[in-house]
This record gives C-alpha cells, structure tokens and sequence, in this order.
C-alpha cells in the first residue's frame, strides 16, 4: 500500500508549526493549526482563510477535472460524549448505503439523543469496542468503494465529507484511530461547511438543521444522531450541489496533508498494553500506560498491541 509521506510521525513541535499553512493575506494571522471557524477553508486545502477566501481559487479548484465517476463520496457525522470520546458515528453513501456503530467510550456520559435514552443493559450489547468500530468503518469504506464500477481502486478515491469536518469530525475520527493502533486511510477529506459558506455566501447560516429546512423539510431528521445528521448532510449537499462529487473534490484535502496541517501528525499514541489474568485465559480491560520505560509488572504477563 502507498503510504502518505505527510503521516509519518514528528516528534519536535517546531517541525510541526513550520508545516501549519498561514492566510497569506497581510496582517492576517490565522493558521491552519487552530481549529475554529476562520481556518476552516485553509484546513481543507485552500490558500486563504475564510474570511479572506479567494473566489478565483475556489473557481479554479472548481475546474480543475477530476475523474468524478471514478470517486465515492461519503457522507459521515460523529457525536462525542461529554468525555469528548467518539460515542457514535453515522455514514451514508450517495446512494444511501448505510454504516452505523455506537462506540464504548471511557465513561458513559451520552448527548447523543438516542443513547441518552436506552439503558444500560442494552448498551452493553449495543456498544462496540472503538479499534473494532473504526476497523469495520475502514472496510465498509473501502467495500463501498470496491462496488463502485468506475473506482481505481486507490484509497484516495474515497471522499469523507463531514460538516465543519476539518475542525471537528475528521480532527477525531483520525485521532481516534491513532489512539487505538490503526494508520488512517489515505482518505480525501471534505468539508461541506466550507463548501456552503464559500459557494452560497458567509452571511448565509449553514447549520445543517437550517440547511434541512431550506433544501430538504420533508425528511425526518433527528439534529445530534449520527445517523440522522449524516443521511441529511447527504440531502442537502446533493440537493444544493447537483455536481456534488465536483464540490466536494474541490473542498477536499488528502488525509495526509490535512494531518500535517492541522498538527495531528505530532500525535504519538501511547501504547496499549493488555494485561493477561495469570489464571485465566481472559484478558482485563486495556490500560493506558503514562510511561512506556517502566519495569513490567511482575507476575503479569504484558504485551503491547
Ligand atoms: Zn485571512
């Protein structure tokens, strides 16, 4: 598999702040490396800031041909727990094939609308551990992507579009899959906030429930439910973009280089370390080590995924 040079880790801070990309714009100041509204359009691969976005670039990025046919767009929505751990994600694919999975998070402190509401029993049947989830996520993406006649095939075919994804969805499903051991695909990351914002005006309000409202008030939409909030996103962007593959490409970044943007490739996961029960053949809950040089535990045998 080709790997993302961008993606290897770095440990010295200042290699990192040298890669974050600057609004060019003079006397601005926002950078790629703080993740809040104004840096969204430069996280997701464009030169200016938003509040300096240049329609000659989004115009050219807009023509740029890219073999549409031969993508798959996939729509996405994480919802955290109070914790700020993945509790649930939602997918869809343009054509409404579905992935969904509720998440085992460290303490169960729910806002999802729906987990708030079923018990604890069901739960634990209901909720998977994360590397399992986000291992599932990765094939589904890459099964999609295999039915799709045109596909070549390459992971970077695949488009994850999120709303306000590169400051907050695409930010934590990459750090959750580095937390648990697993190298991100070499995804194309959308944005389709950025998208809205920069094609249909700043002053225009892109909530996605106000999005729903203009472009989609016939379907059922639960604002806060992964599942809900992702098959919207896909009825409002396509409804919105009818050359929808075409915009998002144009608002999508390589999964590599938005890590080097945003600063995730500084990301070193602690190891995790499963601790066998010398008596059985169970293993106890993973624990995370705070640091990795210390003497094993004696008595208990260690292995480090
Ligand atoms: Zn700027």
């Amino acid at each position: 598999m080709r790997r993302n040079p961008m993606m290897f880790m770095i440990r010295n801070p200042a290699e990192i702040v040298s890669k974050f990309a600057i609004c060019p714009e003079p006397g601005c100041m926002v950078s790629s490396g703080v993740g809040d509204f104004t840096s969204m359009t430069i996280r997701t691969g464009l030169t200016h800031c938003t509040n300096h976005v240049s329609l000659t670039e989004v115009e050219r990025k807009f023509r740029q041909p890219i073999k549409s046919e031969s993508m798959t767009l996939i729509f996405y929505d994480i919802e955290l727990s109070r914790d700020g751990d993945i509790e649930q994600i939602g997918a869809c694919t343009e054509s409404g094939q579905t992935f969904s999975a509720f998440v085992k998070t460290s303490v169960r402190t729910n806002s999802s609308p729906f987990l708030k509401r079923i018990t604890p029993e069901f739960w634990a049947m209901l909720a998977e551990e994360p590397k399992v989830t986000f291992e599932r996520f990765i094939e589904w993406t890459k099964l999609q992507h295999g039915r799709n006649p045109n596909s070549d095939g390459k992971v970077e075919g695949i488009m994850l579009a999120a709303h306000y994804g590169s400051c907050h969805d695409h930010v934590h499903l990459l750090r959750t899959m580095m937390k648990w051991g697993i190298t991100p695909p070499d995804y194309t990351l959308v944005d389709t906030l950025a998208i809205f914002k920069t094609v249909k005006g700043m002053s225009q309000n892109a909530k996605l429930k106000t999005l729903v409202n203009k472009y989609a008030p016939w379907i059922d939409h639960v604002p806060h439910d992964a599942n809900s909030d992702a098959d919207a996103l896909r009825y409002v962007t396509m409804i919105a973009f009818p050359n929808t593959k075409m915009a998002c490409h144009a608002f999508g970044i390589s999964c590599g280089t938005f890590m080097s943007r945003t600063g995730l490739n500084m990301y070193m996961p602690s190891p995790i370390v499963t601790f066998k029960h010398p008596n059985t053949d169970s293993f106890l809950e993973p624990r995370r080590r705070s640091d990795t040089n210390e003497s094993e535990t004696s008595g208990t045998s260690v292995s480090t995924v």
